[in-house]
This record gives structure tokens, sequence and C-alpha cells, in this order.
């Protein structure tokens, strides 16, 4: 009969389902969108490069070895502070050859253990936005990186109260974004992403089919840097994160 549930499903379940298609399912990133992030490691870098320089290279390329560096790097070994460590280290090793010194080393593992140290910086607005966010929809935040490391910071934020999961990956690509529609049966047309970066947050997720808040970070690293698609999806642009709730 039309406007009853069908065969092998409660009124209750139905009830359930409906619920689920009204409100949305927001999986939010964490670094440089719920909290400071990239502009830690920057600084380390700024100081990396200014202990490398009087080895006889210019700045930029400095970076840009520093650059090659960390892309390989998390090719085999993944994103997080070890990771970026190690990269340093090898950076340094490459371009001081014979006039590599042990102090500066040594500089340098300190510097990155320190970074490992430093507490969340939490954006503004972030907590209260959450909170109207929660009681409205489903909250799930997405992160990609060194499991350990990211569910550290997870803690520390005192956020994790406000999802109801916490799903880190090693990385953020359609395949991954996928993955989650299916685990937390994600109704695609209800199911957003809200990040900063183009490349983890906003591309993958419109080309496993959700939709996508961008909120650019000036702070935003190099490697994350990419144009934005929008495809067939909704695509919205916000400045800060409170704004979210005039959209949600
Ligand atoms: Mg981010």
């Amino acid at each position: 009969m039309p406007g009853l549930p069908g065969p092998g499903i409660t009124a209750g379940a139905a009830r359930r389902i409906l619920l689920t298609m009204r409100r949305h399912t927001l999986l939010i990133d964490a670094d440089d969108t719920l909290w400071e992030n990239n502009v830690f490691f920057e600084k380390v870098i700024e100081d990396f490069i200014t202990l490398t320089e009087p080895c006889g290279y210019p700045r930029a390329y400095i970076r840009h070895i520093l650059n090659e560096t960390e892309r390989r790097n998390i090719r085999q070994h993944g994103y997080g502070v070890r990771s970026f460590g190690r990269s340093l280290e090898e950076t340094y090793l490459k371009l001081a050859g014979e006039m590599s010194r042990h102090e500066s080393l040594a500089q340098i593992h300190n510097r990155v253990v320190d970074l490992e140290r430093t507490p969340p910086k939490i954006l503004d607005g972030v907590p209260e936005t959450l909170a109207y966010l929660t009681q409205r929809h489903r909250l799930i935040l997405f992160t990609k990186g060194e499991p350990a490391e990211q569910a550290a910071k997870v803690e520390r934020s005192g956020l994790q109260g406000f999802f109801e999961a916490i799903e880190i990956v090693p990385e953020k690509d359609p395949h991954t974004y996928r993955g989650l529609v299916n685990k937390h049966k994600i109704v695609k047309s209800h199911g957003w992403m809200v990040g900063n970066s183009p490349r983890s947050d906003i591309n993958p997720a419109v080309l496993a089919g959700l939709n996508a808040v961008y909120i650019p970070h000036t702070n935003t690293w190099e490697l994350e840097h990419e144009p934005v698609v929008s495809g067939s999806s909704k695509l919205v642009i916000l400045s800060t994160f409170r704004e979210l709730r005039s959209h949600f």
C-alpha cells in the first residue's frame, strides 16, 4: 500500500531512515580547519632554512629540496611530525654534505620534538559552532596522518565530544571518501566535506559524489594547493568556520 513501509521495514526503522535523510552528515577536517597546524611547521621550516643557508644555497632552493624530500617521504612513510623530521634531516645532510654538524642535527631534532608537543590552538569560533552543528547534524571528524599523533591532537583539543566518529586515514583520496560513505551509510546528497585543503578535502570528496564546504586558510601547506573542482556537487566557500551556522 502506498505510504506504508515496504516488506521487512518496520515503521520505527522507516522513521529513523527519514530522520537520517533530513539531517546532513558533515565530515570535518581537523588541521587548519579546527585548529592551527601548518603555521607551526612553517616556523620550523624558516628556522631550518636559516640554519642550512650558510652551506651556500639560496633559501628558495633549500625549500624546493625540502618539498621534494617531503613528497618522497610521505609516499614511503606517510604524513606526520616524524616523517617531517626525517625530511628535514635528509635535506640538511644532502645540502650540507661534508659541512654537516652534529649540533645542527641535534637542533633540528629538538625543534621537531617541540613541534610534536605543541598543544592544538583552536581556531576562532570553532567550539561554539560545533556545539550548534552537533545538535542538528551528524558530525564525523576526518583527518589524515599518523594515527597515534592525530588521535593525540584530537584528544588534547577537547573537541572529540562533538563528533559521532573520529576517522584517521593515511591519505584522503576518492577511495577513502567512498569507504567512509559506505561505512557510515552517508546519503551523498546530504553529505558534506568541510575543510581547508583543495587537494585533500574538496576535490576528492566531490569526485566521490559528496558536497563540499571550502574554508580557505592563509597558511595552507604548499603541498595541499590545487585548483578547486566542483563537478555536479554543491560547493560552498566560506571565510570562517563560524559561517557554517548560516548554512546548516
Ligand atoms: Mg586541513
